[in-house]
């Protein structure tokens, strides 16, 4: 297996992020870019995590019966949405059979039924859902990214795998120069998030997760923090539409607020 050095992030990105801008054409992008449409590449590529590989291709070679003839993508899967994005989504990993079959975040699966509804419904989305990396699907001012972007067994990745994909997190986080509210998706992307920004040096006080929650770190975005729309929350009510569409309402009218 190929082995990755970590990113180097200490070079400033020359200006916004988009794929194939005019800093780095796409044949000339080298293997460490600080392009998003190389960091996205950079990220298909990763082998780091042996365990969450291995994983990954076995759930694509075996399959379940209701996707047994569809072919898995079955590799790490990038972030998704608009490089300009005001609004940076955070969620903990790919499922197994729903990110990691088709190759696009939350997508396939009940949670990204829940998160495409709503990023439709408050205005992000050109449809209320994602069926495939090639559905024309375009999101506007919003992005997606995971903590992890192997899906893991059990839906629980490890703290040296999710410590392993963090400069990933990082590079999008210097990327997106627009963000201006992080929605973080559960307990670990809450922690992953404030952990990297505290590594950062930044400021960060006293938080904790809870869903609804709403902090102002000073130099950062605004962090929401919000139940994820995990089964095991949707189908328990720990998660209720209501609370849902609240979280997105929230984000949505702290974008509308002048800057
Ligand atoms: S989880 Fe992240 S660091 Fe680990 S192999 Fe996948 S992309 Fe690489």
């Amino acid at each position: 297996m190929k082995t990755h050095e970590p990113l180097n992030l200490s070079a400033p990105h020359p200006g916004p992020a988009a794929p194939g801008c005019a800093d780095h054409p796409p044949h000339l992008v080298p293997e460490r870019t600080r392009c998003l449409e190389g960091l996205h590449r950079d990220i298909i590529e990763c082998d780091r995590c042996p365990r969450l590989r291995t994983y990954c291709a076995e759930v694509g070679q075996t399959r379940v019966r209701r996707y047994r003839d569809q072919e898995y993508w079955a590799r790490p899967v990038p972030g998704f949405g608009d490089p300009e994005a005001r609004l940076f989504i955070l969620g903990l990993a790919p499922g197994a059979h729903g990110a990691n079959r088709t190759g696009r975040m939350f997508t396939g699966d009940d949670s990204g039924r829940w998160l495409y509804g709503a990023l439709y419904e408050f205005g992000f989305a050109d449809r209320p859902e994602s069926v495939s990396r090639d559905d024309g699907l375009t999101l506007t001012d919003a992005y997606i990214s995971n903590v992890v972007r192997c899906a893991p067994p059990g839906n629980k990745p490890s703290p040296g795998e999710i410590a392993a994909c963090r400069p990933f997190l990082e590079a999008e986080l210097a990327m997106l120069t627009r963000v201006r509210v992080v929605l973080a998706l559960g307990r670990i992307a809450f922690d992953t998030y404030v952990r990297l920004r505290r590594a950062q040096g930044f400021d960060p006080g006293r938080i904790d997760f809870r869903h609804g929650a709403e902090y102002r770190i000073p130099g950062l975005p605004v962090l929401l923090s919000s139940y994820h729309p995990s089964r095991q929350n949707t189908n328990t009510g720990v998660l209720t539409a209501p609370m849902w569409r609240e979280i997105f309402a929230r984000a949505r009218a702290l974008l509308d607020e002048p800057s």
